[in-house]
């Protein structure tokens, strides 16, 4: 199936440019350039095979490697042989579990400097629970 440039944009950002299954940096303007530095192919995530559709929710990048192993199957069998549970996130969906993990270490952190520092410990507790949530690869 051919795709047009913006439906190759729009499949290779969904996982921030890694490949679903193994989470190998792709490269956009090798898609299907086998042998090329990050190499891709668009794999469909439920298999045509299986029934699965051509419309875009179903459309993943995927190393060359990984998408002619896979085959008849699933995604969520490929991904469980490179130990994998999920699709690497998006650039928003990064940011936005980035966000959601700096407030829970904040408040976590506040919570945890209370109990050892009193009222000032809220503060550098925060602070501290935020930075090191934050620091963490929102992929984990
Ligand atoms: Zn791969």
């Amino acid at each position: 199936m051919a795709y047009s440039d913006e439906q190759l944009k729009r499949i290779y950002h969904r996982t921030n440019g890694r490949c679903h299954i193994c989470r190998k940096r792709l490269s956009l303007c090798n898609y299907g350039e086998l042998g090329r530095r990050g190499a891709w192919e668009v794999d469909h995530s439920r298999p045509r095979a299986r029934g699965g559709s051509h419309h875009g929710n179903n459309l993943c990048a995927a190393c060359i490697a990984c998408n002619r192993s896979k085959q008849a199957a699933t995604s969520r069998t490929a991904r469980a042989r490179e130990g994998f549970k999920r699709a690497p996130l998006s650039q928003r969906g990064r940011d936005a579990r980035r966000a959601a993990d700096t407030a829970t270490g904040a408040i976590v952190g506040g919570i945890a400097g209370a109990l050892v520092l009193g009222p000032v410990g809220i503060l550098l507790g925060g602070a501290a629970g935020g930075i090191l949530r934050n620091s963490r690869d929102p992929d984990e």
